[in-house]
Protein backbone atom coordinates (compact mmCIF):
# COMPACT_ATOMS: atom_id res chain seq x y z
CA UNK A 1 0.00 0.00 0.00
CA UNK A 2 2.87 2.24 0.93
CA UNK A 3 2.79 4.23 -2.63
CA UNK A 4 -0.39 3.07 -3.80
CA UNK A 5 -1.22 3.68 -7.29
CA UNK A 6 -0.85 7.89 -7.77
CA UNK A 7 -1.99 12.23 -10.00
CA UNK A 8 -4.81 17.56 -11.07
CA UNK A 9 -8.05 18.54 -11.01
CA UNK A 10 -7.58 22.54 -10.81
CA UNK A 11 -4.81 22.86 -13.67
CA UNK A 12 -4.02 25.92 -15.03
CA UNK A 13 -6.49 24.56 -17.93
CA UNK A 14 -9.69 24.86 -15.26
CA UNK A 15 -12.19 26.80 -16.52
CA UNK A 16 -13.02 28.10 -13.35
CA UNK A 17 -10.83 30.68 -11.88
CA UNK A 18 -8.58 29.76 -8.68
CA UNK A 19 -8.75 32.69 -6.07
CA UNK A 20 -5.23 32.97 -4.32
CA UNK A 21 -5.73 33.33 -0.72
CA UNK A 22 -6.09 36.89 -0.64
CA UNK A 23 -9.24 37.09 -2.85
CA UNK A 24 -12.14 38.11 -1.46
CA UNK A 25 -14.74 34.56 -0.90
CA UNK A 26 -17.66 36.34 -2.59
CA UNK A 27 -15.74 37.68 -5.59
CA UNK A 28 -14.42 34.29 -5.93
CA UNK A 29 -17.50 33.19 -5.99
CA UNK A 30 -18.86 35.46 -8.53
CA UNK A 31 -16.50 34.61 -10.27
CA UNK A 32 -16.98 30.65 -9.90
CA UNK A 33 -20.86 31.33 -10.89
CA UNK A 34 -21.68 29.68 -7.72
CA UNK A 35 -23.92 31.53 -5.31
CA UNK A 36 -23.22 31.84 -1.67
CA UNK A 37 -25.33 29.63 0.60
CA UNK A 38 -27.33 32.74 2.98
CA UNK A 39 -26.19 32.46 6.63
CA UNK A 40 -27.98 29.98 8.44
CA UNK A 41 -28.78 28.43 5.26
CA UNK A 42 -26.18 25.80 5.92
CA UNK A 43 -23.30 24.59 3.55
CA UNK A 44 -22.92 24.35 0.04
CA UNK A 45 -21.07 21.30 0.68
CA UNK A 46 -20.13 18.82 3.63
CA UNK A 47 -17.12 16.93 3.61
CA UNK A 48 -17.29 13.85 5.70
CA UNK A 49 -13.46 12.71 6.71
CA UNK A 50 -10.24 14.77 5.98
CA UNK A 51 -8.22 11.99 4.31
CA UNK A 52 -6.35 13.37 1.32
CA UNK A 53 -9.72 12.22 -0.67
CA UNK A 54 -11.74 14.58 1.29
CA UNK A 55 -9.15 17.32 2.15
CA UNK A 56 -8.71 17.05 -1.86
CA UNK A 57 -12.52 17.79 -2.46
CA UNK A 58 -13.00 20.54 0.02
CA UNK A 59 -9.84 22.40 -0.90
CA UNK A 60 -10.94 22.51 -4.49
CA UNK A 61 -14.33 23.71 -3.24
CA UNK A 62 -13.17 26.33 -1.19
CA UNK A 63 -11.23 27.62 -4.11
CA UNK A 64 -13.97 27.72 -6.08
CA UNK A 65 -15.65 29.78 -3.76
CA UNK A 66 -18.42 26.59 -2.43
CA UNK A 67 -19.10 27.31 1.14
CA UNK A 68 -17.92 24.11 2.78
CA UNK A 69 -17.63 22.50 5.98
CA UNK A 70 -15.23 19.90 6.36
CA UNK A 71 -15.62 17.37 9.56
CA UNK A 72 -13.14 14.58 10.50
CA UNK A 73 -13.64 12.49 13.82
CA UNK A 74 -10.16 12.38 14.54
CA UNK A 75 -7.80 15.22 16.36
CA UNK A 76 -5.59 14.99 12.86
CA UNK A 77 -6.17 14.86 9.65
CA UNK A 78 -4.71 12.37 6.56
CA UNK A 79 -6.45 9.16 7.65
CA UNK A 80 -4.34 6.10 6.61
CA UNK A 81 -1.83 9.23 5.55
CA UNK A 82 -1.12 10.61 8.47
CA UNK A 83 1.00 11.27 11.15
CA UNK A 84 0.50 10.45 14.87
CA UNK A 85 1.81 10.81 18.14
CA UNK A 86 2.52 8.47 20.98
CA UNK A 87 4.40 8.39 23.79
CA UNK A 88 6.34 11.15 22.85
CA UNK A 89 7.29 10.26 19.09
CA UNK A 90 5.65 10.85 15.38
CA UNK A 91 4.76 7.84 13.53
CA UNK A 92 3.22 7.55 9.79
CA UNK A 93 -0.06 6.02 10.15
CA UNK A 94 0.10 3.94 7.34
CA UNK A 95 1.16 5.41 3.94
CA UNK A 96 5.09 6.96 4.05
CA UNK A 97 6.10 7.38 0.16
CA UNK A 98 4.35 10.39 -1.68
CA UNK A 99 3.79 11.05 -5.94
CA UNK A 100 2.58 14.13 -7.21
CA UNK A 101 4.79 16.34 -5.43
CA UNK A 102 6.98 18.04 -8.35
CA UNK A 103 5.81 21.45 -9.30
CA UNK A 104 3.45 20.75 -12.30
CA UNK A 105 1.50 18.27 -10.51
CA UNK A 106 -1.09 17.97 -7.91
CA UNK A 107 0.55 18.62 -4.63
CA UNK A 108 3.68 20.33 -5.77
CA UNK A 109 0.46 23.21 -7.47
CA UNK A 110 -1.58 23.29 -4.34
CA UNK A 111 2.30 23.42 -2.15
CA UNK A 112 2.98 26.91 -4.57
CA UNK A 113 -0.25 28.33 -4.89
CA UNK A 114 -1.20 27.84 -1.35
CA UNK A 115 2.16 28.43 0.18
CA UNK A 116 1.69 25.78 2.18
CA UNK A 117 4.55 25.46 4.43
CA UNK A 118 5.60 21.84 3.37
CA UNK A 119 9.41 20.75 2.52
CA UNK A 120 9.99 18.12 0.38
CA UNK A 121 13.07 15.98 0.64
CA UNK A 122 13.67 14.48 -3.12
CA UNK A 123 15.15 11.12 -1.71
CA UNK A 124 17.32 9.14 -3.80
CA UNK A 125 17.39 6.12 -4.06
CA UNK A 126 13.82 6.27 -2.79
CA UNK A 127 13.56 2.90 -2.24
CA UNK A 128 16.07 -0.35 -2.03
CA UNK A 129 14.80 -4.12 -2.48
CA UNK A 130 16.14 -6.68 -0.65
CA UNK A 131 15.63 -10.48 -0.71
CA UNK A 132 18.15 -13.18 0.45
CA UNK A 133 20.16 -13.02 -2.92
CA UNK A 134 19.36 -9.75 -4.40
CA UNK A 135 20.07 -5.73 -3.06
CA UNK A 136 18.46 -3.09 -5.54
CA UNK A 137 18.19 0.35 -5.03
CA UNK A 138 15.30 1.86 -7.01
CA UNK A 139 16.02 5.87 -7.59
CA UNK A 140 14.14 8.38 -9.64
CA UNK A 141 16.18 7.81 -12.76
CA UNK A 142 14.32 5.28 -15.05
CA UNK A 143 17.33 4.34 -17.47
CA UNK A 144 19.05 3.89 -14.49
CA UNK A 145 17.22 0.76 -12.90
CA UNK A 146 16.76 -0.57 -16.45
CA UNK A 147 20.49 -0.50 -16.59
CA UNK A 148 20.79 -1.80 -13.55
CA UNK A 149 18.25 -5.11 -13.95
CA UNK A 150 20.29 -5.23 -17.48
CA UNK A 151 23.23 -5.62 -16.16
CA UNK A 152 22.38 -8.60 -13.72
CA UNK A 153 24.09 -12.05 -13.96
CA UNK A 154 21.51 -13.66 -16.72
CA UNK A 155 19.24 -10.94 -17.92
CA UNK A 156 17.27 -11.10 -20.74
CA UNK A 157 18.70 -7.64 -21.50
CA UNK A 158 17.09 -6.86 -24.88
CA UNK A 159 14.23 -7.95 -23.29
CA UNK A 160 14.45 -6.16 -20.06
CA UNK A 161 15.09 -2.96 -22.18
CA UNK A 162 11.88 -3.33 -24.57
CA UNK A 163 9.56 -3.89 -21.81
CA UNK A 164 10.32 -1.04 -19.84
CA UNK A 165 10.18 1.06 -23.39
CA UNK A 166 6.65 0.00 -24.00
CA UNK A 167 6.30 0.46 -20.43
CA UNK A 168 7.17 4.20 -20.59
CA UNK A 169 5.20 4.79 -23.71
CA UNK A 170 1.63 3.61 -21.67
CA UNK A 171 2.66 5.24 -18.72
CA UNK A 172 3.66 8.71 -20.47
CA UNK A 173 -0.69 8.16 -21.83
CA UNK A 174 -1.68 7.49 -18.75
CA UNK A 175 -0.18 10.19 -16.66
CA UNK A 176 -1.44 12.51 -18.64
CA UNK A 177 -4.61 11.86 -17.80
CA UNK A 178 -3.79 11.58 -14.28
CA UNK A 179 -1.91 14.84 -14.44
CA UNK A 180 -4.59 16.88 -15.90
CA UNK A 181 -8.23 15.45 -14.59
CA UNK A 182 -9.69 17.81 -17.41
CA UNK A 183 -9.02 15.01 -19.88
CA UNK A 184 -11.08 12.34 -17.80
CA UNK A 185 -15.10 11.85 -17.65
CA UNK A 186 -17.12 14.12 -17.92
CA UNK A 187 -15.23 15.33 -20.41
CA UNK A 188 -15.41 18.66 -22.30
CA UNK A 189 -15.52 19.61 -25.82
CA UNK A 190 -12.05 21.33 -25.58
CA UNK A 191 -10.88 17.65 -24.06
CA UNK A 192 -12.76 15.67 -26.79
CA UNK A 193 -10.48 17.74 -29.05
CA UNK A 194 -7.46 16.77 -27.39
CA UNK A 195 -8.50 13.55 -26.84
CA UNK A 196 -8.97 13.07 -30.74
CA UNK A 197 -5.43 14.14 -31.24
CA UNK A 198 -4.25 11.47 -28.82
CA UNK A 199 -6.16 8.54 -30.86
CA UNK A 200 -2.73 6.98 -31.93
CA UNK A 201 -1.34 7.20 -27.94
CA UNK A 202 -4.70 5.36 -26.92
CA UNK A 203 -4.27 2.64 -29.51
CA UNK A 204 -1.07 1.04 -27.94
CA UNK A 205 -3.54 0.64 -25.03
CA UNK A 206 -6.04 -1.67 -26.89
CA UNK A 207 -3.74 -4.91 -26.37
CA UNK A 208 -2.66 -4.63 -22.92
CA UNK A 209 -6.68 -3.56 -21.73
CA UNK A 210 -8.20 -6.42 -19.58
CA UNK A 211 -4.97 -8.56 -19.13
CA UNK A 212 -2.73 -9.05 -16.63
CA UNK A 213 0.73 -7.34 -16.58
CA UNK A 214 2.40 -10.95 -16.58
CA UNK A 215 0.93 -11.31 -20.04
CA UNK A 216 2.72 -8.52 -21.07
CA UNK A 217 5.94 -10.00 -19.45
CA UNK A 218 5.68 -13.05 -21.27
CA UNK A 219 5.29 -11.30 -24.92
CA UNK A 220 8.45 -9.50 -24.31
CA UNK A 221 10.32 -12.55 -22.86
CA UNK A 222 11.37 -11.50 -19.01
CA UNK A 223 8.21 -13.40 -16.93
CA UNK A 224 10.65 -15.70 -15.72
CA UNK A 225 13.90 -13.33 -14.84
CA UNK A 226 13.52 -13.54 -11.14
CA UNK A 227 15.22 -10.16 -9.97
CA UNK A 228 12.66 -7.66 -12.54
CA UNK A 229 9.71 -10.73 -11.03
CA UNK A 230 10.07 -9.48 -7.51
CA UNK A 231 11.02 -6.13 -8.19
CA UNK A 232 7.33 -5.53 -9.90
CA UNK A 233 5.87 -8.15 -7.81
CA UNK A 234 6.63 -6.03 -4.52
CA UNK A 235 5.76 -2.51 -6.82
CA UNK A 236 2.32 -4.29 -7.88
CA UNK A 237 1.44 -5.15 -4.26
CA UNK A 238 1.85 -1.89 -2.74
CA UNK A 239 0.65 0.02 -5.37
CA UNK A 240 -2.15 -1.92 -7.58
CA UNK A 241 -3.02 -4.13 -4.59
CA UNK A 242 -2.10 -7.56 -6.21
CA UNK A 243 0.93 -9.24 -7.29
CA UNK A 244 1.80 -9.14 -11.53
CA UNK A 245 -0.22 -12.76 -12.25
CA UNK A 246 -3.27 -10.74 -11.30
CA UNK A 247 -2.40 -7.25 -12.01
CA UNK A 248 -4.55 -5.19 -14.56
CA UNK A 249 -1.74 -4.23 -16.91
CA UNK A 250 -2.74 -0.62 -17.73
CA UNK A 251 -2.96 0.56 -13.79
CA UNK A 252 0.24 -1.56 -13.35
CA UNK A 253 2.35 0.22 -15.93
CA UNK A 254 1.30 3.43 -14.83
CA UNK A 255 2.21 2.59 -11.28
CA UNK A 256 5.42 1.36 -12.35
CA UNK A 257 6.38 4.82 -13.06
CA UNK A 258 5.35 6.00 -9.60
CA UNK A 259 8.99 6.49 -8.61
CA UNK A 260 9.92 8.54 -11.48
CA UNK A 261 7.50 11.06 -11.51
CA UNK A 262 7.48 13.41 -8.57
CA UNK A 263 7.67 11.04 -5.81
CA UNK A 264 9.62 12.28 -2.17
CA UNK A 265 9.57 12.08 1.74
CA UNK A 266 7.81 15.47 3.49
CA UNK A 267 10.05 16.48 5.97
CA UNK A 268 8.27 15.91 9.60
CA UNK A 269 5.83 13.58 7.97
CA UNK A 270 2.74 13.35 5.83
CA UNK A 271 0.69 14.96 8.48
CA UNK A 272 2.67 18.19 7.92
CA UNK A 273 0.66 18.55 4.19
CA UNK A 274 -2.34 17.22 5.51
CA UNK A 275 -2.19 19.68 8.29
CA UNK A 276 -0.90 22.69 5.76
CA UNK A 277 -4.10 21.51 3.35
CA UNK A 278 -6.39 22.04 6.24
CA UNK A 279 -5.01 25.31 6.78
CA UNK A 280 -5.77 26.32 2.85
CA UNK A 281 -9.00 25.23 3.43
CA UNK A 282 -9.45 27.55 5.92
CA UNK A 283 -8.07 30.55 5.15
CA UNK A 284 -10.22 30.23 1.87
CA UNK A 285 -13.15 30.37 4.18
CA UNK A 286 -13.95 27.05 4.74
CA UNK A 287 -14.88 25.75 8.01
CA UNK A 288 -12.90 22.58 9.50
CA UNK A 289 -14.02 20.67 12.58
CA UNK A 290 -11.45 18.02 13.79
CA UNK A 291 -12.77 15.49 16.45
CA UNK A 292 -16.40 15.52 15.07
CA UNK A 293 -17.80 12.26 13.44
CA UNK A 294 -20.92 12.34 11.42
CA UNK A 295 -23.07 9.83 12.81
CA UNK A 296 -25.81 10.08 11.06
CA UNK A 297 -26.76 11.44 7.16
CA UNK A 298 -30.77 12.30 6.09
CA UNK A 299 -31.45 13.08 3.11
CA UNK A 300 -34.15 16.12 3.17
CA UNK A 301 -35.71 18.35 0.18
CA UNK A 302 -32.96 20.69 0.10
CA UNK A 303 -29.92 18.69 0.67
CA UNK A 304 -28.62 16.53 3.21
CA UNK A 305 -28.44 16.57 7.15
CA UNK A 306 -25.65 15.23 8.94
CA UNK A 307 -25.56 14.41 12.97
CA UNK A 308 -22.89 15.15 14.87
CA UNK A 309 -22.65 15.12 18.60
CA UNK A 310 -22.33 19.19 18.81
CA UNK A 311 -25.67 19.02 16.65
CA UNK A 312 -26.76 19.36 13.16
CA UNK A 313 -25.45 20.23 9.56
CA UNK A 314 -27.27 20.69 6.65
CA UNK A 315 -25.74 20.87 3.25
CA UNK A 316 -27.39 20.86 0.02
CA UNK A 317 -24.24 18.27 -1.34
CA UNK A 318 -22.26 15.90 0.87
CA UNK A 319 -18.77 14.39 -0.57
CA UNK A 320 -18.41 11.56 1.85
CA UNK A 321 -14.31 10.02 2.06
CA UNK A 322 -15.59 6.86 3.00
CA UNK A 323 -15.59 2.88 2.04
CA UNK A 324 -18.84 2.42 0.72
CA UNK A 325 -19.98 -0.32 3.66
CA UNK A 326 -19.22 2.78 6.34
CA UNK A 327 -21.40 5.22 4.08
CA UNK A 328 -24.32 2.42 3.63
CA UNK A 329 -24.53 2.55 7.51
CA UNK A 330 -24.23 6.07 7.94
CA UNK A 331 -27.23 6.77 5.91
CA UNK A 332 -28.79 3.83 7.71
CA UNK A 333 -29.58 1.60 4.54
CA UNK A 334 -29.76 -1.46 4.46
CA UNK A 335 -27.95 -3.99 1.64
CA UNK A 336 -29.68 -3.81 -1.39
CA UNK A 337 -30.78 -0.52 -1.19
CA UNK A 338 -28.30 1.15 -2.76
CA UNK A 339 -26.53 -1.83 -5.35
CA UNK A 340 -23.73 0.46 -6.51
CA UNK A 341 -22.75 0.63 -2.67
CA UNK A 342 -23.33 -3.02 -2.05
CA UNK A 343 -21.34 -3.79 -5.29
CA UNK A 344 -18.19 -1.77 -4.39
CA UNK A 345 -18.51 -2.69 -0.98
CA UNK A 346 -17.55 -6.26 -1.60
CA UNK A 347 -14.85 -5.17 -4.21
CA UNK A 348 -13.58 -3.87 -0.85
CA UNK A 349 -14.13 -6.27 1.19
CA UNK A 350 -12.16 -8.83 -1.69
CA UNK A 351 -9.02 -6.54 -0.94
CA UNK A 352 -6.75 -5.83 2.05
CA UNK A 353 -6.12 -4.91 5.55
CA UNK A 354 -2.31 -3.94 7.19
CA UNK A 355 -0.23 -5.44 9.82
CA UNK A 356 2.00 -2.67 11.14
CA UNK A 357 4.97 -2.18 13.80
CA UNK A 358 5.45 1.13 14.76
CA UNK A 359 9.21 1.36 16.11
CA UNK A 360 11.89 3.65 17.32
CA UNK A 361 15.57 2.75 16.81
CA UNK A 362 18.97 4.59 17.58
CA UNK A 363 20.36 4.98 14.43
CA UNK A 364 23.26 2.77 13.65
CA UNK A 365 26.64 3.73 13.11
CA UNK A 366 27.31 5.20 9.78
CA UNK A 367 22.91 5.68 8.99
CA UNK A 368 21.96 8.32 6.41
CA UNK A 369 20.67 11.29 7.53
CA UNK A 370 18.14 10.61 4.97
CA UNK A 371 14.57 9.05 5.22
CA UNK A 372 14.58 6.15 3.54
CA UNK A 373 12.34 3.33 2.47
CA UNK A 374 13.16 -0.84 2.33
CA UNK A 375 11.11 -3.14 0.26
CA UNK A 376 12.34 -6.83 2.13
CA UNK A 377 10.73 -10.21 0.70
CA UNK A 378 11.98 -13.19 2.80
CA UNK A 379 10.88 -15.90 0.57
CA UNK A 380 10.24 -14.37 -3.26
CA UNK A 381 8.86 -17.95 -4.28
CA UNK A 382 5.69 -17.08 -1.79
CA UNK A 383 2.97 -14.69 -1.45
CA UNK A 384 4.14 -10.92 -0.73
CA UNK A 385 1.79 -10.50 1.54
CA UNK A 386 1.43 -11.72 5.62
CA UNK A 387 4.54 -10.56 6.66
CA UNK A 388 6.51 -12.28 3.90
CA UNK A 389 6.82 -8.78 2.41
CA UNK A 390 7.57 -5.74 4.09
CA UNK A 391 7.21 -1.79 3.55
CA UNK A 392 9.90 0.06 5.82
CA UNK A 393 9.77 3.44 6.15
CA UNK A 394 12.80 5.45 8.25
CA UNK A 395 12.84 8.58 9.38
CA UNK A 396 14.99 11.29 8.45
CA UNK A 397 17.44 12.99 10.83
CA UNK A 398 15.18 16.31 9.85
CA UNK A 399 12.12 14.89 10.46
CA UNK A 400 11.77 17.76 13.36
CA UNK A 401 10.49 16.10 16.23
CA UNK A 402 9.34 12.40 15.29
CA UNK A 403 12.02 10.81 17.46
CA UNK A 404 14.37 12.09 19.85
CA UNK A 405 18.30 13.04 18.42
CA UNK A 406 20.26 10.15 17.31
CA UNK A 407 17.21 8.12 16.76
CA UNK A 408 14.40 7.21 14.28
CA UNK A 409 10.89 6.12 13.77
CA UNK A 410 10.18 3.51 11.71
CA UNK A 411 7.04 2.11 10.00
CA UNK A 412 6.54 -1.57 8.75
CA UNK A 413 3.51 -2.69 6.98
CA UNK A 414 2.74 -5.96 5.24
CA UNK A 415 -0.81 -6.90 3.53
CA UNK A 416 -3.59 -8.99 5.27
CA UNK A 417 -5.82 -10.61 3.44
CA UNK A 418 -9.35 -9.46 5.06
CA UNK A 419 -11.54 -12.47 3.44
CA UNK A 420 -8.85 -15.37 5.81
CA UNK A 421 -9.10 -12.95 8.49
CA UNK A 422 -12.71 -12.71 8.72
CA UNK A 423 -12.91 -16.50 8.05
CA UNK A 424 -10.93 -17.11 11.40
CA UNK A 425 -13.75 -17.45 14.90
CA UNK A 426 -12.98 -14.37 16.38
CA UNK A 427 -10.61 -16.11 19.18
CA UNK A 428 -8.25 -17.00 16.47
CA UNK A 429 -8.30 -13.70 15.00
CA UNK A 430 -5.80 -12.32 17.31
CA UNK A 431 -3.13 -15.18 17.08
CA UNK A 432 -3.15 -14.75 13.49
CA UNK A 433 -2.41 -11.00 13.27
CA UNK A 434 0.29 -11.78 15.91
CA UNK A 435 2.21 -14.93 13.51
CA UNK A 436 2.12 -12.06 11.19
CA UNK A 437 3.54 -9.68 13.42
CA UNK A 438 6.26 -12.22 14.58
CA UNK A 439 6.85 -12.71 10.91
CA UNK A 440 7.35 -9.36 10.03
CA UNK A 441 9.75 -9.03 13.15
CA UNK A 442 12.34 -11.89 11.83
CA UNK A 443 12.00 -10.49 8.24
CA UNK A 444 13.79 -7.20 9.91
CA UNK A 445 16.09 -8.78 11.80
CA UNK A 446 17.07 -11.11 8.68
CA UNK A 447 16.83 -8.08 5.89
CA UNK A 448 16.87 -4.93 8.10
CA UNK A 449 19.44 -5.95 10.81
CA UNK A 450 21.01 -2.82 11.21
CA UNK A 451 17.68 -1.28 12.41
CA UNK A 452 15.95 -4.41 13.91
CA UNK A 453 19.20 -4.70 16.60
CA UNK A 454 18.68 -1.17 17.66
CA UNK A 455 14.97 -0.79 18.03
CA UNK A 456 14.22 0.55 21.81
CA UNK A 457 10.58 1.15 21.67
CA UNK A 458 7.70 -0.93 19.88
CA UNK A 459 3.68 -0.82 18.62
CA UNK A 460 1.90 -2.70 16.52
CA UNK A 461 -1.35 -2.24 14.58
CA UNK A 462 -4.00 -4.92 12.93
CA UNK A 463 -7.04 -4.23 10.63
CA UNK A 464 -8.89 -3.76 13.61
CA UNK A 465 -6.90 -0.44 15.31
CA UNK A 466 -7.37 0.81 11.51
CA UNK A 467 -11.20 0.36 11.92
CA UNK A 468 -11.02 2.14 15.05
CA UNK A 469 -9.15 4.90 14.11
CA UNK A 470 -9.73 5.63 10.56
CA UNK A 471 -13.60 4.33 10.99
CA UNK A 472 -12.85 1.91 8.29
CA UNK A 473 -15.19 -1.26 8.36
CA UNK A 474 -13.02 -4.34 9.00
CA UNK A 475 -10.12 -2.10 8.64
CA UNK A 476 -10.03 -2.38 4.71
CA UNK A 477 -7.35 -0.31 3.68
CA UNK A 478 -5.93 0.25 0.13
CA UNK A 479 -8.62 0.22 -2.15
CA UNK A 480 -10.19 -2.02 -4.66
CA UNK A 481 -7.30 -4.72 -5.33
CA UNK A 482 -6.91 -3.48 -9.48
CA UNK A 483 -7.33 -7.75 -10.39
CA UNK A 484 -7.00 -7.65 -14.45
CA UNK A 485 -10.50 -6.65 -15.93
CA UNK A 486 -12.52 -4.38 -17.99
CA UNK A 487 -14.95 -3.60 -15.56
CA UNK A 488 -12.57 -1.02 -13.52
CA UNK A 489 -12.88 1.08 -16.84
CA UNK A 490 -16.72 1.59 -16.01
CA UNK A 491 -16.47 3.97 -13.29
CA UNK A 492 -14.04 6.06 -14.36
CA UNK A 493 -16.21 9.13 -14.02
CA UNK A 494 -17.63 10.88 -10.79
CA UNK A 495 -21.18 10.49 -10.27
CA UNK A 496 -23.61 11.32 -7.28
CA UNK A 497 -24.82 7.84 -5.22
CA UNK A 498 -27.86 9.68 -5.04
CA UNK A 499 -28.76 13.03 -5.38
CA UNK A 500 -26.28 15.58 -3.76
CA UNK A 501 -24.00 12.46 -2.19
CA UNK A 502 -21.04 12.06 -3.27
CA UNK A 503 -18.03 9.13 -2.77
CA UNK A 504 -14.36 9.63 -2.82
CA UNK A 505 -11.69 8.12 -1.25
CA UNK A 506 -9.27 5.21 -2.37
CA UNK A 507 -12.16 2.58 -2.96
CA UNK A 508 -13.15 4.68 -6.11
CA UNK A 509 -11.78 5.73 -9.65
CA UNK A 510 -8.58 6.76 -9.29
CA UNK A 511 -7.96 5.33 -5.58
CA UNK A 512 -5.66 3.60 -4.12
CA UNK A 513 -2.78 6.92 -2.77
CA UNK A 514 -2.93 9.56 -1.19
CA UNK A 515 -2.05 11.65 -4.58
CA UNK A 516 -4.77 9.33 -6.30
CA UNK A 517 -7.29 9.65 -3.35
CA UNK A 518 -6.67 13.68 -3.70
CA UNK A 519 -7.30 14.04 -7.23
CA UNK A 520 -10.59 11.91 -7.28
CA UNK A 521 -11.40 14.39 -4.64
CA UNK A 522 -10.97 17.56 -6.85
CA UNK A 523 -12.23 15.70 -9.74
CA UNK A 524 -15.50 15.19 -7.72
CA UNK A 525 -15.58 18.73 -6.34
CA UNK A 526 -15.45 19.75 -10.05
CA UNK A 527 -18.87 17.95 -10.72
CA UNK A 528 -20.07 19.49 -7.53
CA UNK A 529 -18.93 23.08 -8.09
CA UNK A 530 -20.93 22.53 -12.04
CA UNK A 531 -23.76 21.61 -9.90
CA UNK A 532 -24.01 24.38 -7.20
CA UNK A 533 -23.07 26.55 -10.20
CA UNK A 534 -26.41 25.63 -11.64
CA UNK A 535 -28.35 25.43 -8.67
CA UNK A 536 -27.54 28.97 -7.74
CA UNK A 537 -28.34 30.26 -11.33
CA UNK A 538 -24.76 31.44 -11.37
C1 LIG B 1 -0.12 0.60 5.51
C2 LIG B 1 -0.43 1.52 4.38
C3 LIG B 1 0.60 2.02 3.59
C4 LIG B 1 0.32 2.88 2.54
N1 LIG B 1 1.36 3.43 1.84
C5 LIG B 1 1.10 4.42 0.94
C6 LIG B 1 2.18 5.21 0.43
O1 LIG B 1 3.33 5.02 0.78
N2 LIG B 1 1.86 6.19 -0.44
C7 LIG B 1 0.57 6.48 -0.79
O2 LIG B 1 0.34 7.43 -1.56
N3 LIG B 1 -0.45 5.76 -0.30
C8 LIG B 1 -0.22 4.76 0.57
N4 LIG B 1 -1.24 4.08 1.15
C9 LIG B 1 -2.61 4.33 0.67
C10 LIG B 1 -3.11 5.67 1.15
O3 LIG B 1 -2.79 5.88 2.49
C11 LIG B 1 -4.61 5.69 1.01
O4 LIG B 1 -5.02 5.20 -0.25
C12 LIG B 1 -5.17 7.10 1.16
O5 LIG B 1 -4.53 7.79 2.20
C13 LIG B 1 -6.65 6.94 1.46
O6 LIG B 1 -7.25 8.18 1.55
P1 LIG B 1 -8.82 8.33 1.67
O7 LIG B 1 -9.18 9.64 1.06
O8 LIG B 1 -9.51 7.11 1.14
O9 LIG B 1 -9.12 8.53 3.19
P2 LIG B 1 -8.78 7.80 4.57
O10 LIG B 1 -7.33 7.80 4.73
O11 LIG B 1 -9.56 6.56 4.74
O12 LIG B 1 -9.36 8.88 5.54
C14 LIG B 1 -10.74 8.98 5.84
C15 LIG B 1 -10.89 9.96 6.99
O13 LIG B 1 -12.26 10.05 7.33
C16 LIG B 1 -12.38 10.07 8.75
N5 LIG B 1 -13.71 9.57 9.07
C17 LIG B 1 -14.17 8.31 8.95
N6 LIG B 1 -15.47 8.25 9.32
C18 LIG B 1 -15.83 9.50 9.66
C19 LIG B 1 -17.06 10.08 10.10
N7 LIG B 1 -18.16 9.35 10.26
N8 LIG B 1 -17.08 11.41 10.38
C20 LIG B 1 -15.97 12.17 10.22
N9 LIG B 1 -14.79 11.65 9.79
C21 LIG B 1 -14.72 10.35 9.51
C22 LIG B 1 -11.27 9.17 9.22
O14 LIG B 1 -10.92 9.45 10.55
C23 LIG B 1 -10.15 9.52 8.24
O15 LIG B 1 -9.33 10.58 8.68
C24 LIG B 1 -1.01 3.22 2.22
C25 LIG B 1 -2.06 2.73 3.00
C26 LIG B 1 -1.77 1.90 4.08
C27 LIG B 1 -2.90 1.41 4.93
Amino acid sequence: MAGAGRHSPLSPLSPLHVPTVSTPLRGALHRCGVSPASPGAGADVLVVGAGFGGLGAALSLAERGAKVVLCEALRYPGGCASTFERGGYRFEAGATLFSGLAPEQLFGRWIARHRLDVAVDWIDPLVELRTPSLRLPIGRDREALVSALAGLPGAPAAGVRAFFAYQARIADTLWALFDDPALLPPLGAGALVRHAAGVPRYAALLPVLGRPLEGVLARFGVAGFAPLRHYLDGLCQITVQCGVAEAEAPFAMAAMDYYFRGTGHVRGGIGALAWALVRAVERLGGEVRMATRVRSLEPGPEGFRAGTRSGEIRARHVIANLLPQDLRALLGAAPGALPRLDRLAGDVEGGWGAAMLYLVARAPEGASPAAHHLELVQDPGAPFIEGNHLFVSVSGAADEGRAPPGHRTITVSTHVPLAKLRALPPGRQGEYIGAIQARMREGLAALAPEWSANVVHALTASPRTFARFTGRAGGAVGGVPRRAGLGHYLSVWPRPVQDGLWMVGDSVFPGQSALASAIGGARTAESVARRLGRAGGG
